[in-house]
């Protein structure tokens, strides 16, 4: 029997993740634009008297006389992770929390969110040293499922998607081709031809992510060599069966490498790197859509503008739990992008 309510809040989460300082930014010695105030509060863009910036220790006076007024702006979420954070922190103050829900027979989801090098995929992914929270997740679950086994049967799939110039490529199964969605009144949002893995342990779970990674696509842009201008979307379908029992129940976990959200002018695109950048405004934009009819109690929620909420559209807002990670660089280098980003956050922090 599913619980009419699942036992946490619907209400999105939102968090933000600040990136270590990089080789470049320590070189530069620009001024920091974040101040946390708290783990919940930052301000963005404080006053500079506020924070002096050392710089190899020495106290830096690099006031621009012709530099606008600090915007001095207050954000308050669900959690900020410092630059010291490390992934299992963010993934214990974050989606750990949802996962009992999950099991409770509610879709989830996690989006990182944010421009190129602002640390998404580091999270989602991260590396052999630091795992990802895709990996951390997943092993929770692992464990959390064993203690449940007497109770419940459960059959678990993944799948690893890339939305990439609108099209959906299947990154488990490459030569599969542009994959079509299909509706369903019964099983909702199917990808045609996708295919379903059963994961044997989490070796087997590492090799399949970077067996995935190694086929998304990558085009070095002239703003960032590492420039990603897809979505990653990892999948865990959960089949639950009450042991003696017919009932089934199927839910699914959502984690979502977002394609950089900085703005396509950025870039300097020409030809088919401009239509790419239109298309990836087209998917981040409808997910920007789809966040403030649902901030807005709009009824009607335009799923259906981008492949990417199409496939998502079972696993945003009503019933399902989502998480937001917004990434964001910590210097002046990166002021218009963190500001966007803080911006996007705080509104899909009011769903
Ligand atoms: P994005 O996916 O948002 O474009 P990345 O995750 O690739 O950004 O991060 C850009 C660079 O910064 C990478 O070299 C990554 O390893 C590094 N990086 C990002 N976040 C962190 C972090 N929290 N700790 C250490 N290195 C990080
Ligand atoms: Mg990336």
């Amino acid at each position: 029997r599913i619980p009419d309510v699942p036992s946490q809040s619907t209400k999105m989460k939102v968090y933000i993740r600040i990136r270590p300082l990089n080789s470049r930014e320590l070189e530069m010695g620009n001024r920091s634009i974040v101040k946390l105030v708290d783990d919940r509060m930052l301000v963005f863009d404080p006053k500079e008297d506020d924070q002096p910036f050392f710089f190899h220790g020495v106290k830096q006076r690099m006031r621009d006389i012709t530099k606008k007024q600090n915007k001095e702006m207050q954000f308050v979420f669900d959690r900020v992770f410092d630059a010291r954070s490390e992934n299992e922190n963010v993934y214990a103050g974050s989606i750990c929390e949802i996962l009992p829900s999950l099991l409770e027979g509610y879709n989830c989801s996690v989006f990182v969110y944010g421009a190129t090098g602002a640390g998404k995929t580091h999270t989602m992914l991260g590396n052999d040293t630091s795992p990802g929270i895709i990996y951390l997740t997943m092993r929770s679950l692992y464990s959390e499922i064993e203690q449940l086994k007497e109770e419940k049967h459960f059959d678990i799939g993944i799948s690893y998607l890339e939305v990439y110039n609108e099209n959906v490529h299947d990154l488990l199964n490459p030569s599969s081709g542009s994959l079509h969605l299909r509706e369903d009144s019964v099983n909702g949002v199917i990808v045609a031809g996708m295919k379903l893995v059963q994961i044997v342990d989490a070796s087997h779970l590492f090799e399949l992510l970077r067996q995935g990674n190694s086929n998304r696509t990558q085009h070095p842009t002239d703003a960032n060599a590492e420039s990603s201008r897809s979505h990653a979307v990892f999948q865990v379908f959960i089949k639950m069966q009450v042991r003696d029992s017919e009932q089934v129940q199927i839910v699914k976990l959502s984690m979502i490498d977002l394609a950089g959200s900085e703005r396509g002018a950025a870039t300097n695109c020409k030809g088919m790197r401009f239509k790419e950048g239109s298309n990836i405004n087209k998917s981040l934009l409808a997910l920007g859509n789809c966040i403030n009819n649902l901030a807005d109690g709009v009824k009607h929620i335009p799923y259906r503008d981008s492949k990417l909420t199409r496939l998502l559209k079972d696993s945003l807002g009503g019933n399902c739990q989502t998480v937001m990670i917004a990434c964001v660089g910590p210097t002046v280098l990166s002021y218009e992008d963190t500001y966007n980003t803080l911006k996007y956050a705080a509104r899909a922090r009011t769903i």
